[in-house]
């Protein structure tokens, strides 16, 4: 319990999904949390867990600069940050856009450069912090449709592992955290047939939940990981 009172902790794209999970199991623990997210919020909903709202796309660095100033005004520090927000925009090589490929890169690899940038400074004058990186197996394995995505993942693991080496002087663990097929919004989109093809993939035989990435998330923010960093952790029922 002990571990997360009264730390800062910020979460990209928090709104639903993995990241609404986490945002949850953090407040749970008294820390002070922060969830942001791209086009609409449930506002009520997350004032009366106490946790803060942020709409910033993280794809665009002055915007996410913007918001960090005023977190850090307001916090006076980010302890922890979550790089969650990610997007899919899948097809088949032969028929993805330019436009897809682009979108699917800025947001889920810029916008974790652009995220890290804005809150390292202030880690490294605390020499405080933990960043733990929402990647996802695809960006281990590849997945045919998802040439976009994989490599946006895949960039993020190749990011968690040099920013850990940069960033460890001053006490900064970077990890990354790699779910496998999780139940949410983003994987309701897919037909039953592409859902039973990763079923036939997964030694556990079951989807993970929100909850599952949730704790593995916990572990890499908390003192219990604190000899851990540059590494990415798969969540994902043993593929
Ligand atoms: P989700 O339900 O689709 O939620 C995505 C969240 O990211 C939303 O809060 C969304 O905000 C936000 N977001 C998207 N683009 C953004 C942008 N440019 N700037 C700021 N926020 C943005 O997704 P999820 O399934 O929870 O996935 C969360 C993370 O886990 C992603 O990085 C995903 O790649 C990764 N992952 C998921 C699975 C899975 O099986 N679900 C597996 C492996 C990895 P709005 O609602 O406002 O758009």
């Amino acid at each position: 319990m002990a571990d997360f009172k009264d730390r800062v902790v910020l979460i990209t794209g928090g709104s639903r999904g993995i990241g609404k999970y986490i945002a949850e199991s953090f407040a749970d623990e008294g820390a002070k949390v922060i969830v942001t997210y791209r086009n609409a919020i449930d506002e009520e909903y997350f004032n009366s867990k106490g946790i803060k709202h942020f709409k910033c796309d993280v794809s665009d660095l002055k915007s996410v600069q913007e918001m960090t100033e005023n977190i850090i005004k307001e916090f006076e520090k980010i302890d922890v940050l979550i790089n969650n927000a990610g997007i899919t925009k899948d097809g088949l090589l032969m028929r993805m856009s330019e436009e897809d490929w682009e979108a699917v890169i800025d947001t889920n690899l810029k916008g974790v450069f652009n995220m890290t940038k804005a809150v390292t400074r202030n880690m490294m004058s605390k020499r405080y912090g933990k960043i733990i990186n929402i990647t996802s197996i695809v960006g281990i394995t590849g997945n045919a449709g998802q040439a976009n995505y994989a490599v946006s993942k895949a960039g993020v693991i190749g990011f968690t592992k040099s920013i850990a080496k940069e960033l460890a002087s001053r006490n900064i663990n970077v990890n990354a955290v790699a779910p496998g097929f999780i139940e949410t919004e983003m994987t309701d989109k897919l037909t039953d047939e592409v859902k039973q093809s990763y079923m036939n993939m997964i030694p556990l035989k079951k989807f993970g939940s929100g909850s599952d990435i949730a704790k593995a998330v916990k572990f890499l923010a908390g003192d219990d990981s604190n000899y851990i960093t540059g590494q990415t952790l798969c969540v994902d029922g043993g593929i």
